[in-house]
């Protein structure tokens, strides 16, 4: 094990939070671009990740590599063992009451296609409706407009104001006793919103509705609890929060997975073939056709191992010290609006600048060596509620510091320079 991974594991025994030795953990962030130190602004489209997991995933390949759920030999069996820990990581980290409500799928995009495509197919009819809010990603939109287009159910648009906070009284108002299902975003990725999931829970649930939560920019930033939330499912990607690409998690409550049909069909998901009949797997394993991402699921339970020693506590209090101090850096900027001042939000700040295209702003950053992201975020419905076509977008991760927001800040006076 390397110095650095040893020193994830003993990190939350010292005082205070230390994000210069956080840094160091993510040799990325130690480079130059255009001959300028890097600042990362983007982790909200993907996190940096820590030499831990990268070195977890390295070892797989180097000592364990082998096909899981198959095989008789050494080297599967310990694979297998190695995917299922991971699997019982991902349960304690959403505090989920049995591990076999944790299926591995390829990120929150996956496991949103998923509900729509088995639960929501085998409940939903012609007049049914499925509510989600205005700040949700195309990813927590499409799959539902999918699903009306195939039951004739409707989806209906809980609305948000100004501020960019969810109207719960018009939600309430929205759920009936037609509502099936109901899907909202935990965090939004534009906004940065923190969203009363407990309440829309328990609203959903006074009527009957299901509740799936898009937990993609959760994850990273909050304690993840699905007992203390009540939801029913519960989706996030793993590279957002700094685990690998290509794995992510759907968590269902048991006896709804239990009732649903497979998704995929494929090597795995069953307990026996014949041309006259297919007896299905067990969740979760129903639910995972085929040879899956075993070493994206070792690099997720590091990135689990990596958030736990760090503390979820000592990271949102970090990042929120962060997030106060470029609030107040931002506002200062002449031109500058943000767009997303809810009361509790998330590192992500949105912003446009007075008479200067959001992607003129990125590229000049770039060139500063500092990466934001611009456009519509994958949520255009939400950009036409603001009236705009594009924002420029800043977002921490846990290794984000005052000095990327004195960064941003003197890039963003070029960016005006240019444009004067
Ligand atoms: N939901 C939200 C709120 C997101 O920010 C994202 C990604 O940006 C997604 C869903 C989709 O995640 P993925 O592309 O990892 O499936």
């Amino acid at each position: 094990m390397s110095d650095l991974q040893s020193g994830v594991q003993t990190l939350h025994l010292t005082a205070g939070y230390d994000v210069e030795r956080v840094r160091r953990m993510f040799p990325i962030l130690a480079q130059q671009i255009y001959g300028k130190p890097l600042i990362y602004l983007d982790s909200a489209a993907t996190s940096q990740k820590p030499l831990a997991v990268i070195e977890a995933m390295s070892h797989f390949f180097l000592q364990e590599n082998a096909n899981v759920h198959r095989g008789v030999h050494y080297l599967s069996v310990r694979a297998t063992e190695e995917y299922e820990k991971a699997r019982s990581k991902v349960q304690g980290f959403l505090n989920a009451e049995h591990v076999e409500e944790i299926v591995f799928v390829r990120g929150t995009t996956e496991a949103v296609n998923l509900v729509a495509q088995t639960y929501g197919k085998a409940q939903l009819r012609d007049g049914d409706e499925v509510l989600i809010s205005a700040m949700e990603h195309h990813s927590n939109i499409v799959p539902w407009q999918m699903l009306c287009e195939q039951t004739g159910a409707r989806l209906r648009v809980a609305p948000i104001d100004d501020a960019g906070e969810l109207l719960l009284d018009e939600l309430e108002r929205l759920i009936g006793p037609r509502t099936r299902l109901v899907a909202v975003t935990h965090v939004s990725n534009v906004l940065g919103t923190i969203n009363p999931i407990r309440r829309i829970v328990e609203l959903a649930h006074a009527q009957g509705a299901r509740v799936l939560i898009d937990g993609a920019q959760a994850a990273p930033h909050l304690k993840i609890d699905v007992r203390a939330l009540g939801c029913d499912f519960y989706a996030l990607s793993g590279h957002k929060m700094y685990g690998p690409t290509g794995i992510g998690v759907l968590y269902g409550r048991r006896e709804l997975l239990d009732a649903m049909p497979p998704y995929q069909g494929g090597g795995d998901m069953i307990l026996s073939v014949s041309f006259e009949k297919t007896i299905y797997n067990k969740p979760p394993y129903k639910f995972e056709a085929g040879t899956p991402n075993m070493v994206g699921a070792i690099g997720l339970g590091a990135a689990i191992d990596f958030l736990a020693a760090l503390g979820p506590e000592a990271i949102a209090a970090h990042e929120q010290r962060v997030l106060a101090y470029a609030q107040k850096a931002l506002a200062a900027v002449p031109g500058l609006r943000l767009i997303g001042t809810a009361a509790q939000k998330v590192g992500v700040l949105s912003f446009v600048l007075d008479g200067i295209h959001p992607h003129d702003i990125g590229t000049i950053l770039d060139r500063e060596g500092i990466a934001i992201r611009t456009g519509h975020h994958c949520a255009q419905p939400l950009m036409n509620r603001f009236g705009l076509a594009a924002t420029a977008r800043a977002s921490l991760g846990c290794y984000s510091n005052e000095q990327d927001i004195d960064g941003l800040v003197a890039g963003l006076a070029k960016v005006q320079e240019v444009f004067r």
